[in-house]
Parts: structure tokens; sequence; C-alpha cells
């Protein structure tokens, strides 16, 4: 695949984490800025969100946010970014950030990061598109959830072929090499079915 134009990060907004994590989510956003990507991502100052909109804005890149009106204030709109969509529901924001990017790079977060990875893998297991789909295991953080992956495929209750639908990398700069060795997508993304 040509490097994507554009990618979106799904991310914790929770700020009290880890060291190696914040500095993951720089080092994401600093990748993405310096190389011209521009990053979509929910549209908050908080967590790791904050982090990685605030590099890719330091190294000069374009950072599109997207967040659904009520919770504006709890999540603290960032309000130096290219564009800030505010939005009427979390259903609008997931849809919308899917369709403006090319690729999805998933770092550590909590509930609201997994709420928007398995859509994004789901709508993927169902063909509603074929963008890529990296899971960035920071310091093995995923390693349960993709343990449980591997339980649900060996009981029967998934058939996929896990290489196709993502790719797992350990650490950031793997991230763009992977998006590079990624097939070109075939499958747009169909908007009206989301
Ligand atoms: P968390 O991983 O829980 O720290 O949340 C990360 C981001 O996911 C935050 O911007 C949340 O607002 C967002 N989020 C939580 N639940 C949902 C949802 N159902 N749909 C879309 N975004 C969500």
């Amino acid at each position: 695949m040509k490097i994507p134009s554009s990618v979106c990060v799904y991310c914790g907004a929770s700020s009290r984490v880890a060291d190696i994590h914040k500095q993951a989510a720089h080092a994401l956003g600093d990748g993405l800025g310096r190389r011209g990507i521009r990053l979509v991502y929910g549209g908050g100052r908080v967590g790791l969100m904050g982090i990685v909109a605030d590099a890719a804005l330091a190294a000069g890149g374009e950072v599109v946010g997207i967040i659904p009106e009520h919770i504006q204030s709890a999540e603290v709109e960032h309000t130096g970014l290219t564009e800030l969509h505010v939005v009427d529901s979390m259903h609008t924001r997931k849809r919308m950030m899917a369709e403006q990017s090319d690729a999805f790079v998933v770092l550590p977060g909590g509930l609201g990061t997994l709420d928007e990875a398995f859509e994004i893998l789901t709508w993927r297991q169902l063909q509603l598109h074929d963008k890529p789909i990296l899971i960035a295991d920071v310091d093995g953080y995923w390693r349960p959830l993709l343990a449980l992956i591997d339980h649900m495929v060996a009981e029967g209750f998934a058939r996929i072929d896990r290489s196709r639908l993502y790719r797992v990398v350990d650490h950031i700069d793997d991230v763009f090499t992977a998006l590079e060795e990624q097939p070109d997508p075939a499958v747009p993304i169909q908007p009206r079915k989301l």
C-alpha cells in the first residue's frame, strides 16, 4: 500500500497511565506529522488522545478531531486542531472517523477504545471496508485481548483469519513499515451501510 494520507488513531482518554503509553502516543503523533499523514481522532485534549494530537501538530501535521456534543466538556475538546467537528452522537463520530481515514491504529485504551476498535474490526469482518487495522501492542498491553480472540477462534465462536483482519505491531516505528506493507484496500467504505 502506498503510505496512507489519513490515519485514524483510537486510544485512551485517561492520563493516569504509565509513561510508556504516553511515549508511544507521542511517537505515533510525531511520526504521522513528520510524514505528512493526517491524523483523525476523537477530538479531545485528555489522555493519550491529547498527546497524539499535540505531537502531530507540533511536527507540522494536520489533525482532524471528531467529538460528540455531549462529551465536549468531559473530554475537553482540542481548540488548536486543523479541523474540529462537533457531532450529534458517538455513532456519528465513529462513522465519520472511519470515512475520513485510510487505515486505523489502536493504541492502548479503555472501554471506549475497545468499542471503537471492535466496531472497525467487525465492519471489516463483514466486508464493509478493507482498510488496514493495526493493533499497537505497546508493552504487551493488548496481550490478554489477543489471547481472548485466540480463545474465541479455538472455541469456534469466531472463524476469522486473524492475519487478514488485523496486524499486531510491538513498537510504534513498526506502525509505519506495516502500513506500507498492507495491500491497497479494494472495498471502499460504504457509509450508508455502516
Ligand atoms: P477510553 O478508551 O474509554 O479512554 O475512551 C477513548 C475514547 O473512546 C473517548 O474519546 C471516548 O469518548 C470514546 N468512546 C467511548 N465509548 C464510545 C462509543 N460507544 N462510541 C464512540 N466512542 C466512544
